[in-house]
């Protein structure tokens, strides 16, 4: 039966398919862009300086120091570098890193963002910010920081390493994990959430067998589409609680995090959402939704263990502390010693009961 529900769709335009960076130039046009500003990681530095070629004079330069966790120091250098070459657009090309850079850009001069997502992160779906300062990390939902347009070019992927690939992938299934079970669901996101599942269950086997699968990455990069809509969507629970305590405390990276703590964060919820439960089996194709994602990182040879990752053993205490400070909403209630239980499994790999 379908109940109450308020569903709120969020204004972006959205570019799909192989080949489509190719559209650059006419979706800056389409923004009303006179001079855009490539973003990127100084890994992707080229690859932005290539992309800025094909633009013509809307080119107005490169700012190549996009960082994870969105330093406020590495923003106010972006926007030195913006106003001496006069932008009033960003394109961000990059992972989560050089999207969150593009936003804070625009939460600070309300430019216009072309985002071009080169992994599964999904935070170019969402109106939400994390930025540091002095070491603190705090999260906005404003949706002035939502980019205008999306292209998703399916051929940026395939450089995606395999290793990255797959945790990023799962760190988009995790989003729609939780949004099958969110306080706030709606019947639109559920179908979302589950085909955006299946897509990338179905996909990461397929790329780590042969990662030039130009059809399994389409599926993977529609289905962390899909996952990217449901974590702006609607609110997220337990596990995105945990994997922001955990990266945070500890500086563990963020997708590998993701990864190896789903699993267990799915297992404590799991008496509490009997129906998200068996959406996840279906999509995965699996018995139990908790050990099929377990068994999904282990068959992809993901790291299953946060000790593997940098945590120490000394911080199982202090993670399980942070965890039920701060109340948030969670389907199953905070309980202290489970959530330690759960953590301590995941520190050291092992399956999620
Ligand atoms: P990332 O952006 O840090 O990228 C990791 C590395 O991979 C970088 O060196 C990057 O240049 C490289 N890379 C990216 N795409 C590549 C490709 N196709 N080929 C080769 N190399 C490539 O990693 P991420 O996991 O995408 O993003 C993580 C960050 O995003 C975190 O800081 C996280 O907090 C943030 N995030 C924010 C939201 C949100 O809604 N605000 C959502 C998800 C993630």
């Amino acid at each position: 039966m379908i109940g109450s529900f308020t569903f709120e769709n969020l204004p972006c335009r959205v570019v799909f398919g192989a080949g489509t960076l190719g559209t650059a130039k006419a979706e800056l046009e389409r923004l009303g862009a006179r001079r855009a500003l490539v973003l990127t990681t100084p890994q992707q530095e080229a690859q932005g300086v290539r992309l800025g070629t094909t633009l013509g004079p809307l080119y107005a330069g490169i700012f190549a120091g996009a960082t994870m966790h969105t330093p406020v120091e590495v923003t106010e250098q972006a926007l030195a570098t913006m106003r001496a070459c006069d932008a009033d657009c960003v394109i961000s090309l990059g992972g989560g890193s050089t999207t969150g850079l593009g936003k804070a850009l625009a939460l600070r001069t309300g430019v216009n963002q072309l985002c071009i997502p080169t992994t599964y992160a999904g935070s170019e779906m969402t109106p939400i910010l994390g930025e540091t300062r002095d070491a603190a990390k705090t999260t906005i939902r404003d949706v002035a920081v939502l980019p205008e347009t999306v292209i998703y070019d399916v051929d940026l992927t395939l450089t995606l390493p395999v290793g990255l690939t797959v945790t990023s992938g799962i760190n988009a299934i995790a989003h729609a994990v939780e949004a099958l079970y969110a306080r706030d669901t709606n019947p639109v996101t559920t179908l979302m959430a589950e085909e955006g599942i299946r897509a990338l269950a179905r996909a990461l086997p397929a790329i780590a067998a042969r990662p030039d699968d130009r059809a399994a990455r389409g599926d993977a990069l529609y289905g962390a589409w899909l996952c990217g809509v449901c974590l702006g969507t609607v609110g997220m629970a337990l596990h995105h609680k945990l994997c922001h305590t955990l990266g945070g405390t500890f500086d563990l990276p963020h997708a590998e995090t993701h990864t190896i703590v789903l699993p267990h964060a799915l297992a404590y919820n799991a008496p509490a959402v009997p129906e998200a439960m068996e959406r996840i089996s279906r999509a995965i194709g699996a018995a139990d939704a908790a050990q099929g994602l377990y068994d999904l990182a282990r068959h992809l040879n993901a790291k299953l263990a946060l000790r593997d990752i940098g945590m120490p053993e000394s911080g199982i205490d202090k993670a399980a502390d942070l965890a039920v400070t701060n109340a948030y909403w969670n389907p199953r209630p905070l309980e202290r010693n489970a959530i330690r239980d759960l953590i301590a499994r995941a520190w050291s790999g092992e399956p999620p009961v």
